[in-house]
């Protein structure tokens, strides 16, 4: 992660705000310079990140910094064709155009060479030429990456369970062994493109390949040979898709309140679990949990309380199961947990003590607010079709509530 960064700029009212933006947004420590010769005397010049100003005073230092393979990012009032050139020409990170006429400070470009470091990449071309620049120019934007020489061996990477994770692969078409289309077809077989996206890199030589790759899978096509410029963009595009796909996936799965996943994340993840367990026969309890006279607590302290009561509860639930137990909030004050490997004795014992640390506690809402909540519980373990298993849970919870509340119960 990048933690400091050296910002050379003489335009002073400029860098007091950049400065105080990359603190207060991206947690960046940085420290100002006006000049080359001061940024000269910077000891050992040992940032993470630099930002400087586009002068003829630090051409110099900008080509010492790139030289090094340094993360460096051109400060420049101008967006003219001729000094976009100019500044592709340093071999630099990226570019933000500081205009005056704007006050807003622009810091996406920052924050997306700080994501970055969250990426791996794996590049895949039998030239050992064309991985070594790839690599440089993937470096020089702050992305991890692991370069393969064959489709093959990219391929057995894929699939062991130790390897690091993949984030894009980037294929070359002409390949000995496996080419670059056979292994997008592999990868697709066990990754959607919504995962793992695939770019393509190839020099064209039939319309058809690029038609054939996109329809096998592929994200995206880079022609080869390639502009840096343009590769940059490319991958960058595919891996914001990435990271949006991500961000709006896990809205979707998780419950805004609690922050608990929801009913979508558990028909998309218990199935699987269950199945697992059935086939390694290995035992799987299931909990329904209600709040004990919630709508009473409502009525008297209002919504807000309420809220801020039901979180509180589910994070002592949370606490109160592994880490590795799923803990969804299936309805308004009704939640669910799935314990993989946890047989029936064991799942009642974790919830009578769930419960009796509920009942025990007193809940302070806004510091002022004292709430004694409890809750009621139903478990099975009795493995079944999972709709089975929720019903049953949901019966036996039920049947707690019948039977006084603030208690756990169970047929099995
Ligand atoms: P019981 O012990 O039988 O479960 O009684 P109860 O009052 O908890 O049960 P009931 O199902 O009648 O009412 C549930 C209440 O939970 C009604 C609803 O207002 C409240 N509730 C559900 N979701 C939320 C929520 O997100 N926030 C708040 N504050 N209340 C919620
Ligand atoms: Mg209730
Ligand atoms: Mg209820």
């Amino acid at each position: 992660m990048l933690s400091t960064a050296l910002i050379v700029d003489n335009d002073i009212r400029y860098t007091k705000q950049l400065k105080l933006e990359l603190e207060n947004s991206l947690d960046l420590n940085c420290t100002l310079t006006s000049d080359y010769e001061a940024a000269e005397s910077v000891t050992d010049l040992n940032f993470d990140i630099y930002l400087i100003r586009r002068n003829k005073e630090n051409i110099r230092l900008i080509n010492i910094l790139t030289s090094h393979s340094k993360l460096v990012i051109i400060l420049t009032n101008s967006d003219d064709d001729k000094v976009i050139e100019e500044i592709v020409s340093y071999g630099a990170t990226d570019y933000i155009v500081t205009s005056n006429r704007n006050d807003k400070i622009d810091i996406n470009v920052i924050k997306r060479i700080m994501k970055n470091s969250t990426f791996k990449v794996m590049v895949v071309d039998d030239s050992e030429l064309v991985l070594k620049k790839l690599s440089y120019v993937l470096d020089s934007q702050n992305l991890k990456n692991i370069g393969f020489l064959d489709g093959e061996e990219a391929w057995s990477y894929l699939n062991n369970p130790d390897s690091d994770k993949i984030d894009l692969v980037i294929v070359d078409y002409k390949m000995p062994k496996m080419n670059g289309y056979e292994l997008t077809l592999k990868i697709r077989s066990k990754f959607n493109i919504e995962h793992l996206p695939i770019l393509i890199l190839s020099a064209v030589d039939n319309p058809n390949t690029i038609s054939k790759f996109l329809r096998a899978g592929a994200n995206d096509y880079i022609p080869k040979p390639f502009v840096h410029e343009e590769f940059i963009a490319r991958v960058s595009n595919t891996l914001s898709m990435l990271s949006l796909f991500n961000e709006v996936k896990n809205m979707a799965n998780t419950d805004y309140l609690t922050g608990l996943n929801n009913r979508i994340y558990f028909y998309s993840t218990v199935p699987k679990i269950l199945i697992r367990s059935k086939r390694n026969k290995e035992p799987l309890s299931i909990v329904m949990i209600d709040i004990d006279n919630f709508k009473l607590l409502n009525d008297k302290y209002g919504h807000s309380v309420g809220d801020k009561a039901l979180k509180q509860v589910f994070i002592i639930l949370k606490e109160s199961v592994r880490e590795s137990d799923e803990c969804i909030r299936f309805g308004g004050e009704e939640f669910l947990i799935v314990l993989p490997n946890c047989p029936h004795y064991k799942a009642m014992e974790v919830m009578q003590k769930a419960t009796k640390n509920i009942s025990s506690s007193i809940l302070t809402v806004d510091d002022k607010i004292a709430l004694n909540i409890t809750i009621s519980s139903g478990v099975t373990s009795h493995i079944d079709e999972l709709d089975k298993m929720i019903a049953c849970a949901d019966a036996y919870m039920y049947k707690a509530k019948e039977k006084g509340k603030n208690l756990v119960y169970s047929g099995e």
